[in-house]
């Protein structure tokens, strides 16, 4: 969506609501295309005593498998979407600020972008996922396997000196 923003920045006291969706579902991420719901946009622009925000929330249904155990996990999310539009940027680029020279604003790229930021770099089921057996590949959040449990005796004793 491309919002107009040529009212709010002239007239203090305006604001430019609305409230859409858009897909993502183009987006590939670890062979994975893991937005299965359009995104959906609510916020506003406003002006307020000349300073122009855009204040939003976007959210999505994420289905990917967890990066440790492997197991889908279905997650709905939500990011704010925060930022302060200018016209014209005094200082050089500045990640605080949104430059509108021609008082368009690409609301769809801003968000796709926001969303992409604000992805975990690692995508878990649980907090404390326990993952998998590296040996025989057991879920072992579904329980403990048998390769850990005979332990060589040898470290019995070590760790019966570590005790001591
Ligand atoms: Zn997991
Ligand atoms: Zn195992």
């Amino acid at each position: 969506m491309i919002l107009e923003l040529e009212s709010v920045f002239q007239v203090d006291g305006a604001r430019v609501p609305f409230d859409y969706a858009f897909s993502m579902a183009d987006v590939a991420i670890g062979g994975e295309q893991p937005f299965v719901s359009p995104v959906r946009v609510a916020g506003e622009v406003r002006n307020r005593a000349g300073i122009v925000t855009l204040s939003a929330a976007a959210s999505y249904t994420y289905d990917a498998p967890c990066d440790r155990c492997a197991e889908r996990t279905v997650r709905d999310v939500t990011v704010p979407v925060e930022h302060a539009l200018v016209k014209a940027l005094e200082n050089g680029p500045d990640d605080d600020y949104i430059e509108v020279p021609d008082l368009k604003l690409d609301l769809d790229a801003l968000v796709r972008e926001d969303i992409l930021l604000a992805l975990p770099t690692k995508y878990l089921c649980k907090e404390d996922c326990k993952g998998l057996c590296p040996i025989c590949g057991q879920n072992l959040n579904k329980g403990q396997c048998s390769c850990s449990a005979p332990k060589d005796p040898r470290w019995d004793v070590l760790s019966q000196l570590l005790d001591q």
